[in-house]
C-alpha cells in the first residue's frame, strides 16, 4: 500500500513551504510539480524570448526536449542549465496558459507518476490529489486569502533577488487561479476527498503539525 501525500492550493497559499516540513520530518521525498511546468515555461521562453502568447506548434516542439536534474537540484533542459530563474515574473505570466495545454500535463504527470512509482512522496500542486496520484493515502488542499497569498510571494521574490511589485503580483495570482480553476484538463479543485486548511494566518507549523497527526491516525488505523 502507498502512502503518498498530496497536497494541493493555489500559488502562494504556504503548501509548497508546509510540503517541505512534513516530508523532512515524515524522512519522505518532496517533489514540487509546479517546478516541472516552470521548467517547459523557462525553456520556452529562453528559445522564443518575445514570445507573449504561447505558440502550440513551438511548446511542442520544446516538449520534445530532455529534462533531467541534476545532483545539485538545478535542472537541466537538453543537457543545459535553464537559463531562467524558475521564479522569474515572465515565467509566472506564461506558466499557467503552458500547464493548461493537455500535452504539457500527460508530460509532466508522467514524469510525477515515475516518482512516485519507487518510494512514498510529498507531492504539491493543483492536481495530485485529484489527477497525478488520485489514490493518495491523504490529500489536503491548503488556502489563503489572495492579498495573504500575494504579500507572501512578494516578500519570496525579493528573497530571491527580483524586484516585485505587490498589486502586479496579486494580480498575475488571481490571473493564474482563473486559469489554473477553469482549465478543462485537471483544474484546480477541492473535493470531498481533501482535508482543507487554511493558512492564512502565517500557522504554517499549526498545519504541519496537523497534518502529521492525520498521517500518523491513518497510519494507526491502516494496520
Ligand atoms: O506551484 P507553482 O506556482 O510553482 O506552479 C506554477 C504553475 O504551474 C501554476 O500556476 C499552474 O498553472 C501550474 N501547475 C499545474 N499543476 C500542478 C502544479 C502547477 O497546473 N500540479
Amino acid at each position: 500500500m502507498t502512502r503518498d501525500i498530496a497536497i494541493d492550493g493555489p500559488s502562494g497559499s504556504g503548501k509548497s513551504t508546509v510540503g517541505m516540513s512534513v516530508a523532512q520530518r515524515l524522512c519522505m521525498p518532496f517533489v514540487d510539480s509546479g517546478l516541472l511546468y516552470r521548467v517547459f515555461t523557462a525553456a520556452y521562453l529562453a528559445e522564443y524570448p518575445d514570445d507573449r502568447q504561447i505558440d502550440h506548434e513551438r511548446l511542442t516542439k520544446i516538449l520534445k526536449g530532455v529534462i533531467v536534474r541534476s545532483k545539485e537540484g538545478s535542472f537541466l533542459y537538453e543537457g543545459g542549465e535553464v537559463p531562467l530563474p524558475l521564479h522569474d515574473p515572465r515565467v509566472d505570466e506564461l506558466v499557467s496558459p503552458v500547464s493548461a495545454v493537455p500535452d504539457v500535463r500527460r508530460a509532466v504527470n508522467r514524469e510525477l507518476r515515475r516518482i512516485a512509482a519507487v518510494q512514498d512522496v510529498v507531492m504539491v500542486g493543483r492536481d495530485i490529489g485529484t489527477a497525478v496520484l488520485p489514490q493518495a493515502f491523504l490529500k489536503i488542499f491548503i488556502d489563503a486569502a489572495p492579498e495573504v497569498r500575494a504579500r507572501r510571494r512578494t516578500i519570496q521574490l525579493s528573497h530571491h533577488g527580483m524586484l516585485a511589485d505587490y498589486n502586479a503580483v496579486l494580480a498575475n495570482l488571481l490571473t493564474r487561479d482563473a486559469l489554473d480553476s477553469t482549465r478543462e484538463d485537471s483544474p484546480l479543485l477541492c473535493d470531498s476527498t481533501y482535508i482543507r486548511l487554511d493558512n492564512s494566518c502565517d500557522g504554517s507549523e499549526a498545519i504541519v503539525n496537523r497534518i502529521i497527526e492525520e498521517y500518523r491516525r491513518r497510519i494507526a488505523h491502516a494496520v
